[in-house]
């Protein structure tokens, strides 16, 4: 009877342990969820956008799913926000095409009774984020790291190797923590000499790709071989993603310089058959299925009134709060496990025979 009469008074039985986030009271099953998503900078964008269409079907809820263009990619996505709180969307599902503009938006979304996920990269400078799900985006930066050293000691067995670092766009919260991850543990074999950054660029502003383009990591690859490689082995390219590694794998073959040991993220296709051919090294595997079903699974708990399962509150503060987080694991993968990693993805377990 008691349970009866608080769903009646639309109070919810909530225990909060994560730290000061927010739950709603619920709401009806056929809600609207509203999906903002960056513009397609990398193939996971793609396959999320299809994933949230069917997996918010299946789930009975009404899904709105948009993509930021690739020109006025924050105005447009600021846009679609307001939109989605306009229509009443109750959860607003967010992958930030800039992480630190969203402020308005978010807050209108919160005055208007929604709940705020931030997907994949973190929403920045603003209380109004009620959880944020990710893979690991530090571990995925160790990984990385980690990969360039096993990459370089299989070609040669001992250093010094000549490297280059490059990170991601400047407005993604997330190339930061993927940069700090790989220097976790590639600057103390700067510092012992096993690795040299032969340009000098090791600082994140050098580095950084913006808009995550491969043009730009093209024509800064182009300028480094010229700067620095005309009578040098370039021996590793630190990478953040697949297509920034693909970008830089295609200067080095136009300069014709044998391919270093790069280093990439998200498992595209394209990548995927590079690493069987011998080209790029490795890539990460950030399964899109998962972190879609595992956002979807937020919305369900929160229509229900209850409180979404996280498991880090202390990594993601964004500068106003703690956010909340649900972490998944990546996973490096090589030519030596690809066929084990891909196994049960369709799409990419063909690749790897
Ligand atoms: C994502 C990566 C992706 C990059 C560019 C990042 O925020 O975490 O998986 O490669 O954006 O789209």
């Amino acid at each position: 009877a008691a349970v009866a009469l608080m769903a009646l008074s639309g109070c919810s039985t909530r225990t909060d342990t994560t730290g000061g986030s927010s739950a709603a009271a619920g709401f009806p099953a056929d809600s609207l969820i509203g999906i903002a998503l960056p513009s397609k900078t990398s193939e996971n964008w793609v396959l999320a956008g299809g994933l949230f269409e069917d997996g918010l079907k299946a789930a009975g809820f009404k899904g709105d799913v948009q993509y930021a263009g690739a020109s006025t990619t924050v105005k447009d996505q600021q846009d679609q926000i307001s939109a989605m709180v306009t229509k009443g969307a109750k959860v607003i599902i967010i992958g930030a095409a800039d992480g630190g503009q969203l402020g308005t938006q978010v807050k209108a979304a919160h005055d208007a009774g929604a709940i705020v996920i931030a997907y994949d990269r973190l929403i920045l400078n603003t209380a109004d984020v009620d959880y944020y799900v990710a893979y690991d985006n530090f571990k995925v930066g160790e990984l990385q790291g980690q990969a360039l050293l096993d990459g370089l000691k299989a070609k040669k067995p001992a250093g010094p190797y000549n490297i280059e670092l490059f990170s991601g766009s400047s407005d993604d919260a997330n190339a930061p923590v993927f940069f700090n991850g790989a220097m976790s543990v590639l600057q103390p074999k700067i510092d012992d000499g096993t690795l040299v950054v032969a340009s000098g660029q090791t600082d994140i502003k050098q580095t950084a790709t913006a808009g995550w383009k491969a043009e730009n990591a093209q024509s800064r690859m182009d300028s480094l071989l010229t700067s620095t490689y005309g009578d040098k082995a370039i021996d590793g390219v630190l990478s953040p993603n697949d297509t920034l590694a693909r970008a830089v794998i295609t200067s080095v073959k136009a300069a014709g310089k044998p391919i270093p040991v790069v280093t990439g993220q998200d498992s595209e296709a394209e990548s995927v058959k590079s690493i069987m051919a011998g080209e790029q090294y490795s890539t990460i595997n950030k399964d899109t299925r998962v972190l879609v079903a595992q956002a979807i699974d937020m919305a369900k708990v929160l229509q229900k009134g209850e409180t979404p399962e996280v498991n880090d509150t202390k990594s993601y503060d964004n500068g106003k709060k703690i956010v909340p987080a649900f972490l998944l694991p990546p996973v490096i993968v090589t030519k030596a496990n690809a066929a084990e990693a891909y196994a049960n993805d369709p799409k990419l377990s063909p690749l790897t025979k």
